[in-house]
């Protein structure tokens, strides 16, 4: 304690009154992400505005062996900004400036703290965007950390895929650059991608540039209904195996459907549903491209296609499905939920897809399955009552059985989400001897383990 105090007091003296609290409530709302993982206060928040602030900040930390656990806007649902040690929270909200938009090299270089949904609508405005797309308006820290990914990623990758160079602070302060501006680069170990999907527990980025893409002059949506969970996932695999490049490609099972119809402006058939987008260059080879969709779903029975979904009809479209976690929250008001993610190679995502459903049926669960089908990836969400530990035991058991399905289907335990806390037990299954390497390049860039500590490695 008498340390901590210690360490706040030398905050205080590089943070003025408004940028640090130990207010409780406060410190409450930096406590728990959006998972049902457990919250936990931390000591203190601080909001750093410069990269010079997080290097003091750690600096400080590390002599004390202090935690400090990064923040960016607190959506990850594998609890991974949890503060679970306590210690004192960085919170990078206000370092969120745009510092270079380079629009004839397609990037952009911001902070940290800048919200990916508020970067895309100033982009817009030169014909760019940047294209992993996840559901919530997530930081591009948090984005970066997590290594997120979302309904473009079928076309245009995921976070990793489309960053180019990096500040970072390291636990004792020292703040490096890696990687160039130049999208090809081959000089010297990768530390960017390193740093990526490392969840915080490395180093704080606390600036990056950005690959960005053209906003594509034509676009057209589809959505079709199948019998089946197993028909769909079947569909996806010979959309993708057609060399069809859609730019979204989106499984819903018939429960997510439902909750989806519970939006007043949709209405679609309670049956399992892709929801598609495709893009072009020019009108005719998007309209070869939907021909082309159209006959792969109808071989495998779709009870209905609709394309040629208009601008406006679109847009309620993907607004919906981005909303889709929280219209779940509201539909099972008042229950405790698990989310499930895992992604195999898309030629197992028909196994995947059917094994899972049917795990589902045969463990009772309550909830949808619903996912970024075009990359292999699916999310279940699971819903139970709360304060009945026997129900949560029996959706933990799912969610073992589920992610042990995709590591057997050649995949990986998160395919977005991230390790967080809820998936390190699956850690040493996926990875084996590799895992002690992780252990030692953490030992390495963090020897106090003062950076997001508890997180991915369960021992850090
Ligand atoms: C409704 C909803 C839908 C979602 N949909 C998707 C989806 O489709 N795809 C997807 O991938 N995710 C999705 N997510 C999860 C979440 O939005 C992403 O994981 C996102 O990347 C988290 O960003 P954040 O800014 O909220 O980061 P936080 O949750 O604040 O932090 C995430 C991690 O990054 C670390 N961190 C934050 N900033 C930095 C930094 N500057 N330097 C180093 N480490 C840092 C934190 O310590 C933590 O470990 C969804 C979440 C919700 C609530």
């Amino acid at each position: 304690m008498a340390i901590l105090n210690h360490v706040i007091t030398q905050l205080q003296t590089i943070y003025p009154p408004e940028r640090i609290s130990l207010v409780r409530s406060i410190l409450a709302q930096h406590a728990r992400d959006q998972s049902a993982h457990e919250a936990h206060l931390p000591d203190a928040v601080v909001w750093p505005l410069t990269t010079e602030e997080v290097s003091a900040t750690l600096r400080v930390a590390n002599e004390a062996r202090v935690p400090v656990t990064p923040w960016g806007a607190g959506t990850s649902i594998e609890g991974n900004p949890i503060p679970v040690r306590g210690g004192v929270v960085l919170d990078l909200s206000r370092m969120d400036r745009i510092l270079a938009i380079h629009d004839r090299d397609f990037q952009v270089t911001v902070q940290p703290g800048t919200l990916y949904k508020d970067m895309n609508k100033i982009l817009a405005r030169h014909g760019l965007f940047f294209a992993p797309d996840p559901g919530a308006n997530a930081s591009i820290g948090g984005m970066l950390a997590n290594n997120a990914a979302g309904i473009r990623t079928v076309k245009y990758g995921a976070t990793r895929d489309n960053v180019l160079a990096l500040e970072v602070v390291l636990a004792d302060g020292r703040v490096i650059h890696t990687g160039s501006r130049s999208v090809k680069q081959s000089s010297g170990y990768d530390l960017t991608h390193l740093f990526v999907g490392s969840e915080g527990t490395l180093g704080v980025i606390t600036e990056a540039t950005l690959k960005l893409a053209p906003i594509p002059a034509h676009i057209s949506a589809a959505v079709a209904a199948f019998p089946t969970v197993a028909d769909a996932a079947e569909t996806v695999f010979d959309i993708i195996g057609a060399g069809l490049e859609p730019s979204a490609l989106e499984l819903l099972d018939a429960t997510a459907i439902r909750v989806l119809n519970t939006d007043p402006n949709i209405d679609f058939p309670e049956k399992p549903t892709l929801f598609m987008e495709f893009s072009a260059s020019n009108e005719a080879a998007l309209a070869e491209s939907m021909a082309l969709v159209r006959d792969i779903c109808q071989e495998h029975d779709a009870l209905s296609f609709d394309s040629g979904v208009g601008r406006q009809e679109r847009a309620r479209l993907w607004h919906a499905r981005h909303h889709l976690f929280e219209t779940h929250v509201r539909y099972f008001a008042g229950q405790d939920f698990l989310v499930g993610d895992a992604s195999v190679p898309i030629s197992n995502y028909p196994a995947l897809i059917a094994r899972t459903a049917e795990l589902m049926r045969q463990m009772g669960m309550t909830g949808s399955l619903l996912g970024h089908a075009g990359d292999g990836n699916i999310h279940t969400i699971i819903f139970y009552p709360p304060d009945d530990a026997a129900a949560r035991e029996r959706a933990m058991a799912f969610n073992d059985a589920f992610v042990s399905l995709a590591l057997t289907l050649e995949g990986t335990s998160t395919g977005e989400h991230g390790v967080g806390l809820g998936k390190q037990k699956f850690m040493a299954k996926e990875h084996g001897p590799a895992l002690e390497v992780m252990r030692q390049l953490k030992r390495t860039l963090d020897p106090n383990g003062i950076l997001n500590p508890g997180k991915v490695l369960a021992d850090s």
